[in-house]
């Protein structure tokens, strides 16, 4: 089976962070200190809500929290949106309301708060729907582009330690939903530092074997060329320094794992055609700077030809930028350059997370890596905004571009909700949906005999109007029938439809049939008293028969008697039949 069998338990370290080590980080982070006090406020009542509740590893649980909010806080994000961070498992793990984090923290740490507990309780396993529509529907459920990077980087801390949690079945899923939804939705936000650790930690868990054997080989690869490398960072230094050039950072990065393992996918397992196992990334202060330290090595180095990209002028389809090219260096060994401004850099590890933290304060908090890199941005917010657009554009095609700029939150599904049952499972409704429609969309049977609605755990009215998160649960009473009146409000087709139907149906049930002239042909033996027994029946059921005719049945020869006589409804034609079928002498009753 898997070879990840076993949790490998890590020695954790079960101290907690007191407040005066949790500030100093967040100074570190460059965190504003304004608002202090409300993450301050944030940090004691998080430990005072996990306080005796302990992680899979054994830790006191408030670690987790803590790590998640030092995430946030790395990232460049506001005080509000740290504090949510520290409170964000405090309603699902506590039984926190809501109403009292609202009371206590203010409207908008709340509704951060109450985005990720609705994120949280979508269920991915298990849903007949694609990946894409589970990653739409994990933006329409968090609202709020923090929501999102809350919810990121609660994600990459509980893969940082999910060889603690001990079922296999469970740590496959995790992994796997780390892969399909949240590396691509940290993609998508241009967090490619953030996608690539949480895809190299997924990795060893959704594929065990190709995990170890990759391990291996780059255990065996990576030092060599390493080695290697340390020789020529010297020599490419004097370089740059002869002609004026001082970079920032040269460093050899190691490419991710998984996204090695993908490239040696694409290209048959053929290490010699990986040049950037391990390549050197230049990092300098201007644009200018990038092109010419390209310059000054192709100077010195031949260039593989085909292997030269400008990504500044021409960004990858994600956003990313740098020059890449592949040399013939030092002993003829071919290194692939990656040439880039900090902004660049920066970008992959910041991605939205910085270009938000710059638009909620209106002006780069000075001091922030987010505010650093905003006052030095050269496309401003727009290098973003195009980005979602972008994105967004692939989901919605009507949405016009002014409509886009209206919200800074996520708003891209202005025409979808996504509301969940009790278990967990997504409905993917029009806006303006009510609990009917999503009963109908469930079942039929659920729409049709529906009662009454619940709303997050509150009776509500079948009118009300839905919205993305929503939990809703239908109670059902076999005996109810749909009203017309719903009719007036439901949103889908499915479920106008079912309740035209069922309406139509009851009224056919109760309205008199249109009288209709029916002739029935009843094959006998003749006898004597025969036709007075057949009128007999008739009056039974004060049925006037309006003609006798006697024939010939059209069958055979035998003798017949035709009647004609108005039923008052269709249920009647059957009992006369079975009554005239009981009388001696008659052998076959039709209608004809
Ligand atoms: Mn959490």
């Amino acid at each position: 089976m898997l070879a990840v069998e076993k949790p490998r338990k890590k020695s954790y370290a079960f101290k907690m962070t007191t407040w005066k080590e949790y500030s100093k980080k967040l100074d570190k982070y460059g965190a504003a200190k304004d608002d202090r006090a409300l993450v301050e406020r944030a940090f004691y009542f998080a430990q005072q809500m996990h306080d005796g509740q302990k992680r899979h590893s054994g830790e006191p649980y408030i670690n987790h929290p803590v790590n998640v909010s030092l995430k946030v806080a790395s990232l460049g994000l506001d005080a509000k949106t740290i504090a949510a961070a520290l409170l964000h498992d405090t309603v699902e793990e506590s039984g926190m309301t809501i109403k009292n984090l609202e009371k206590k923290f203010g409207k908008e740490v709340a509704f951060l708060v109450s985005g990720v507990t609705k994120v949280d309780r979508i269920k991915y396993k298990g849903i007949e729907r694609t990946v894409e529509s589970i990653r739409r529907m994990f933006l329409a459920v968090a609202k709020d582009i923090r929501v999102v990077i809350i919810k990121l980087m609660d994600r990459l801390h509980n893969m940082e330690t999910l060889d603690a949690l001990p079922s296999e079945q469970k740590r496959l899923r995790i992994a796997r939903e780390s892969l399909d939804v949240y590396a691509s939705i940290a993609d998508r936000l241009g967090m490619w530092e953030i996608k690539a650790k949480l895809e190299d930690l997924a990795f060893q868990y959704v594929f065990p074997e190709e995990y170890k054997w990759l391990k291996a080989e780059v255990d065996k690869k990576v030092p060599e060329r390493e080695t290697y490398l340390k020789r020529v960072i010297p020599v490419v230094k004097k370089d740059l320094a002869r002609e004026g050039l001082k970079p920032l950072e040269i460093n050899a990065r190691v490419k991710h794992n998984y996204s090695l393992w993908k490239k040696l996918s694409r290209y048959d397992m053929d290490w010699s055609r990986i040049y950037d196992l391990v390549a050197l990334r230049i990092i300098v202060e201007s644009v200018e700077d990038c092109y010419a330290v390209l310059g000054v090595i192709h100077k010195h180095w031949k260039p593989l030809p085909g292997r030269i990209k400008d990504y500044i002028a021409l960004p990858k389809p994600n956003g990313y930028q740098s020059l890449h090219t592949t040399v013939f260096c030092i002993d003829g060994k071919m290194v692939e350059f990656q040439i880039r401004t900090q902004d660049m850099h920066r970008e992959a590890e910041f991605g939205i997370a910085a270009h938000w933290a710059w638009e909620q304060a209106g002006k780069p908090a000075s001091g922030t890596p987010a505010g650093a890199k905003a006052s030095k941005l050269r496309h401003g917010k727009f290098a973003w905004v195009k980005q979602l657009q972008d994105w967004q554009k692939q989901f919605s095609k009507e949405q016009t571009d002014e409509e886009f700029l209206e919200s800074l939150k996520i708003d891209f599904f202005k025409d979808r909700i996504f509301v969940l049952t009790p278990k967990g499972d997504v409905i993917d409704l029009p806006e303006g949906a009510t609990p009917i429609d999503f009963a109908y969309h469930i079942h039929s049977e659920i729409g049709d005999h529906a009662v009454g609605a619940k709303v997050n755990g509150k009776m509500a009215s079948f009118s009300q109007r839905l919205n993305s998160g929503d939990v809703v649960e239908i109670l059902t009473q076999k005996s109810k029938k749909p009203s017309a009146e719903w009719l007036e409000f439901v949103k889908t087709s499915v479920a106008k439809s079912h309740v035209r139907k069922s309406v139509k149906k009851e009224l056919s049930k109760t309205l008199p049939v249109k009288p209709k002239k029916i002739e029935i042909e009843i094959t006998v033996k003749d006898r004597v008293g025969l036709l007075k027994d057949i009128s007999a029946a008739f009056s039974e059921f004060r049925v006037n028969i309006e003609k006798v005719m006697a024939s010939q049945s059209e069958s055979n020869t035998q003798p017949a008697v035709n009647i004609i006589f108005t039923p008052k409804n269709e249920a009647q034609i059957e009992k006369i039949k079975t009554k005239l079928k009981k009388i001696k002498n008659v052998e076959s009753v039709r209608v004809k």
